[in-house]
């Protein structure tokens, strides 16, 4: 496994790859890796001829006052875990590697970048869309890997590298959960015991969810989860939302498919989660 920290070298590895017609699998992460990363990468390891991890706290992603600063960067451990999942090469660019100074050309994804949590966390998609783009483009990759565990992210990016013409394909995967539901988050790491255990209702409420869309009207399902989720210990709901699957538009009352979407603190974490429902 090689650790690469330049973009430069980055290109000129995957550019060999590519014209020996190696498939490339991206997974681009935050790094504090877990199962839920490990699902990707084994995923791209099966899957493709090379992959490639990267390792980037994105500050164009993360509003001021945020936690750009105390999220977490374990790097030996994340690099133990892809030398141990058979990863090829590990990305760590620095912040001044990808954006160096004067750096002024953004993807926006105008549709779906100001919905959701888009509301919330001014400029996040849009940092997240260019940074991605970024990788792709260095990468070379024919297939990225994203975690439906960030909902609105995958739409953003699946829609971005459709209508920019990116080589590569989304593959879409399942969000991994502890045994008791909760998401695995690298932010789980900022919870208290307590917290994590009213963090677990979240996916609870969405589970009921589930059950409720099989017969009852999506408005209905929706106001249970958020009494549910209002009465969860230190929460507090950014949102909660029923959403159409594909377009992230607003749902008509009986449809078939679709997907709650939420967001909520629990003390000072803020946490994200989804359910895919169907009739
Ligand atoms: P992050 O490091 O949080 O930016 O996440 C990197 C990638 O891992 C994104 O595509 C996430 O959606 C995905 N991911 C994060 N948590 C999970 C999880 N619990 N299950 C599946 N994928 C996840």
């Amino acid at each position: 496994m090689k650790v690469i920290k330049k973009v430069s070298e980055l290109r000129k590895i995957a550019f060999k790859h590519l014209i020996n017609k190696d498939e490339i699998g991206l997974v681009p992460t935050m790094g504090a890796l877990h199962e839920g990363h490990v699902s990707l990468i084994s995923k791209s390891v099966k899957n493709d001829d090379v992959t490639i991890v990267s390792i980037f706290v994105n500050p164009a992603q993360f509003a001021p006052g945020e936690d750009y600063l105390k999220y977490p960067r374990p790097l030996e451990k994340d690099l133990s875990i892809c030398r141990k999942n058979h990863v090829d090469y590990v990305f760590v660019p620095s912040a001044a590697e990808m954006f160096p100074d004067g750096h002024k050309t953004f993807v926006e994804v105008k549709s779906l970048q100001d919905i959701l949590c888009g509301a919330f966390r001014k400029n996040h998609f849009r940092g997240v869309a260019t940074v991605v783009a970024k990788l792709f483009n260095i990468s070379f990759a024919c297939r990225a890997y994203l975690g439906m565990k960030d909902f609105q992210q995958l739409r953003i990016i699946e829609k971005m590298s459709k209508e920019l013409n990116f080589r590569t394909k989304i593959t879409p995967c399942p969000i991994v959960r502890e045994k008791n539901g909760l998401a695995l988050s690298s932010r789980n790491s900022y919870l208290t015991a307590e917290e994590k255990k009213s963090a677990a209702q979240i996916y609870q409420a969405l589970k009921k969810a589930k059950e409720e869309f099989k017969t009852k009207s999506a408005s209905a399902v929706l106001k249970n989860v958020r009494d549910k989720i209002a009465s969860i210990a230190a929460s507090k709901i950014d949102y909660a939302e029923i959403l159409d699957y594909s377009s992230l538009l607003p749902v008509s009352e009986n449809a078939k498919k679709a997907a709650i979407v939420v967001a909520v603190w629990i003390g000072n974490t803020r946490l994200i989660d989804n359910a895919v429902l169907s009739k």
